[in-house]
């Protein structure tokens, strides 16, 4: 009955994570998956999120309503957007919490092509390989823009420019406000000014995916093009994950906002995102939605847990110091600043795939073979053996 079901080969970033776990040399290291982990080698949980559980507690939980706990929309608007930012007040903002970031883009994937049928959708180049299947399997025809330049491991800014000024209206651009998956190469508030002026002439849909609030600067410049884009009025839609800053992976914790450009059509766009909801999923999970509305609300747990989170942004940036330390120790006439410049818990390490295959069979340390490092799975008990196996490659 089911022989014509075409093969599924597998998600490559969960392949590895499956080699990895069958390789018995007691040495190995994974740098692959997008987790964060402390400088003992384990994910944590932060303290203001420990507390708000326990306040929880795991007693029985009724279905939330299907765009979500109202007041986790409330406080994931004010994250976002600034606690005073005026749009705020103005009913246009549509806030639906949904099954952590991929939730969001799913959701506001299918909203954009039901409704503005002839949409055609980029990513950069690269990206989070799930963009493209998110948007495909919503029914999008997905090309990508020229992003990141493997000779400078920087930004093709001009090219980026020059490929926006060529699309059509309406068309949807994926965009990451801050520490982009995979480069960690990010755009400067000039660069942003510069490519919002062009979403804007052009009427362009900006789609900001946010995975990663409070990694990159702070949360408040880390949110710098979502709320230039909001004073400019575009037609933004913006996804966020609690996934990694409140350690909610598995519970499933993010949002979909939507600027529209009045109150009545914000009615109209929430309705039909409750519509979808309801004929997919009919509510998002509790658990999580509560425990960050919980830390968002209460003003000393919000500070402590932003607190923590720059806790990692900063052994992040430690991280990536002492690897740019001594591969320019060892290897003194490269040039590895890109290390330090890039930012979140990814970096575009340059490395080539045979490269990265050598760091796999020589030194059992596990990258994706686009060269992507999750920094964030590096300590002080494997930076030495990684730095040197790097340095060793990089010859
Ligand atoms: N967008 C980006 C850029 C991501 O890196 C991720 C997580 N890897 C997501 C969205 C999805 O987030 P979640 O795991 O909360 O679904």
């Amino acid at each position: 009955m089911y022989q014509h079901v075409q093969h599924y080969a597998g998600d490559p970033i969960l392949s590895l994570v499956e080699t990895f776990q069958n390789d018995p040399r007691p040495n190995k290291i994974s740098l692959a998956i997008g987790i964060y982990f402390d400088n003992n080698g384990k994910m944590p949980l932060p303290n203001s999120v420990l507390t708000a559980e326990k306040q929880i507690g795991f007693g029985v939980k009724s279905y939330l309503p299907m765009e979500g706990h109202a007041g986790f929309r409330t406080e994931v608007a004010k994250l976002i957007l600034g606690a005073d930012n005026p749009v705020l007040t103005e009913n246009r903002v549509v806030v639906v919490q949904t099954l952590g970031g991929s939730g969001a883009l799913k959701l506001g994937a299918e909203f954009i092509h039901r409704w503005l049928p002839q949409t055609k959708m980029y990513v950069s180049d690269p990206t989070w390989d799930n963009h493209r299947g998110i948007f495909e399997g919503a029914g999008f025809e997905v090309g990508s823009y020229p992003y990141y330049d493997a000779n400078t491991i920087g930004v093709r800014f001009t090219q980026m420019c020059a490929f926006f000024n060529t699309l059509p209206e309406n068309t949807v651009v994926l965009l990451h406000p801050c520490c982009h998956n995979p480069t960690g190469v990010d755009l400067s508030p000039e660069q942003w000014d510069t490519i919002l002026q062009i979403v804007a002439e052009r009427k362009l849909i900006p789609f900001m995916d946010m995975a990663y609030q409070g990694f990159g600067g702070d949360f408040d410049s880390d949110a710098y093009a979502i709320r230039k884009a909001v004073a400019m009025n575009l037609p933004l839609f913006a996804s966020c994950s609690f996934s990694k800053n409140m350690s909610q992976y598995g519970q499933r914790v993010g949002a979909l906002l939507v600027l529209a450009p009045n109150a009545a059509e914000a009615e109209l766009v929430l309705g039909q995102m409750k519509l979808n909801v309801r004929h997919i999923y009919s509510s998002p999970p509790a658990q999580g939605g509560l425990i960050a509305y919980y830390v968002l609300s209460n003003k000393e747990l919000l500070i402590q847990w932003q607190t923590e989170v720059y806790e990692m942004r900063d052994r992040i940036r430690q991280m990536r110091q002492k690897l740019y330390d001594v591969l320019s120790r060892r290897l003194p006439e490269k040039d590895f600043s890109y290390f330090i410049k890039q930012r979140g818990m990814f970096s575009y390490t340059g490395l080539t795939v045979a490269q990265v295959q050598r760091l796999r069979d020589e030194f059992a340390i596990y990258l994706l073979d686009s060269g992507r490092l999750c920094v964030a799975g590096l300590n002080d008990g494997n930076i030495d053996a990684v730095a040197d196996a790097m340095a060793a490659v990089f010859k």
